[in-house]
């Protein structure tokens, strides 16, 4: 039944789709992977001939850039250089006009309204055309492609929230999801020991080659799976971890409970599948999707390789609703090394969360949020935490413990005050933390902006 559905997804469906409906997802898959090995000059200017033609269409054709009023011969000279010279785009600028972004050639009947999940407030809503969804899925088949996985292969997503539709609701989508997309969804929500055995056991029973889904809930869903001591008698091809950091720590648990590889997916839902990484570990550039920049998180100035700064995207692909150097809130760097699994395209050097993860001391020194994971990590009576602060000089932890403990958080929290020596820190005991509605888990939350303080 496994093969000859994985053959009817492979076969029949996809080609038939692609006839019918024009999805050209397959056919991008294989020219991203014939350019994913091109000398780095060569992929270099590829994505060089892209920019120019973008930039060319928002100086004719994007009320907010057309107003600039930039020369066009400037614009092929040195594209990358005058791109350099282009306003940084917030999402809250974005969020204030996205009229004004509009390409005046957008066919409006073809556009596809989509939003963020707004897991860091509110969510931002924009447009896009089927080619950038295209392009989006076919970076992600690329990239899945590295571990043997195929556009048939069968899957199963591990979810951290409860999916919030009726039964009725429920059952149709968890149909269409495993009739279309091979893949049945379980839910690592309010996981016990005996559930954990019966989620495995399901998914032994229905057989996927890999496993995909946010790293936090993943990781949740190993955590029990070691606790109760419960592993899969099947061979996975990959974990694959998407939406969220994944941490060294996560990486091993998953590793260690799952016994395969694990893929670490960087993507966001208004710029596309911007990285993956390969079986060497190393995060990849969507590079001819996407050009990524790092830059200076207060004055936005570019930074060198290997210096952590705000990542700057502009989606190559998107003529629909141009966002240039949008800032998506994710904190990076990009490495000049070279990777040994032969892949030229570029490397992020590594993906150290969000922007509003980075907290401000009461001096004004910048504490990335990591720094606090950390510390909190170590003890394993934490089960799960959250910083909050407010403001340079007052700040909120949450502490969820593994069993009720007196000396552990006033330990956990004098550490996390050597960190912030001048800020007020109010330590709260909870339950549980739950996830944002998005469903992605938040370690630690600034109140405040970074630029204007
Ligand atoms: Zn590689």
């Amino acid at each position: 039944m496994r093969t000859i559905q994985k053959r009817m997804i492979e076969h029949v469906l996809y080609p038939a789709m692609e006839r019918f409906r024009g999805n050209r997802i397959r056919t991008k898959t294989m020219q991203l992977q014939a350019s994913e090995r091109l000398p780095a000059g060569q992929l270099a200017r590829m994505q060089e001939q892209k920019l120019a033609a973008l930039l060319e269409h928002c100086a004719k054709h994007v009320p907010a850039y057309r107003v600039l009023g930039w020369e066009i011969e400037e614009i092929h000279k040195a594209p990358l250089a005058f791109l350099a010279q282009v306003p940084v785009l917030p999402k809250a600028a974005f969020q204030s006009a996205p009229d004004r972004y509009l390409s005046d050639t957008a066919e409006r009947s073809a556009l596809i309204a989509n939003r963020t999940g707004g897991s860091t407030g509110e969510p931002v809503h924009f447009y896009m055309t089927r080619e950038q969804v295209e392009a989006y899925e076919a970076a992600r088949w690329r990239g899945l492609s590295w571990y043997g996985i195929t556009h048939g292969s069968r899957s199963v997503m591990i979810w951290g929230n409860p999916i919030e539709l009726t039964q009725n609701a429920q059952r149709k989508y968890q149909l269409r999801e495993r009739l279309l997309k091979n893949r049945i969804i379980l839910s690592a929500y309010q996981l016990s020991s005996d559930t954990v055995r019966e989620k495995a056991a399901a998914i032994e029973h229905y057989r996927p080659e890999y496993l995909y889904g946010y790293s936090s809930a993943l990781t949740l869903f190993a955590e029990m799976m070691l606790k109760a001591g419960v592993s899969l008698k099947l061979q996975l091809k990959a974990v694959v971890s998407t939406a969220e950091t994944l941490t060294a720590a996560q990486k091993q648990v998953l590793e260690k409970a799952f016994r395969c590889p694990v893929a670490n997916e960087y993507g966001a839902r208004d710029a596309g599948i911007l990285a993956y990484s390969c079986p060497e570990g190393h995060l990849h550039l969507s590079a001819e999707n996407a050009l990524i920049e790092v830059l200076d998180p207060v004055t936005h100035a570019p930074l060198p390789d290997g210096c952590t700064g705000v990542l700057a995207v502009t989606d190559l692909n998107n003529f629909a609703q141009p966002r240039l150097r949008y800032l998506l809130g994710d904190v990076g760097s990009l490495a000049a090394a070279r990777c040994k699994c032969g892949r030229t395209l570029p490397l992020l050097g590594a993906l150290e969360g969000r922007e509003d993860a980075m907290l401000v001391g009461a001096g004004g020194q910048l504490v990335h949020g990591n720094a606090i994971g950390q510390l909190i990590r170590r003890y394993d009576g934490v089960r799960q935490f959250r910083f909050i602060q407010h403001s340079p000089t007052s700040a909120t932890l949450l502490l969820a413990l593994m069993v009720p403990d007196d000396a552990l958080p006033t330990q956990v929290t004098s550490e996390v005050q050597a960190l912030f020596p001048d800020t007020a820190i109010r330590l709260e005991i909870v339950e549980h933390i739950p996830p944002a509605a998005s469903g992605k888990m938040r370690y630690t939350i600034r109140e405040f902006p970074l630029h204007d303080r």
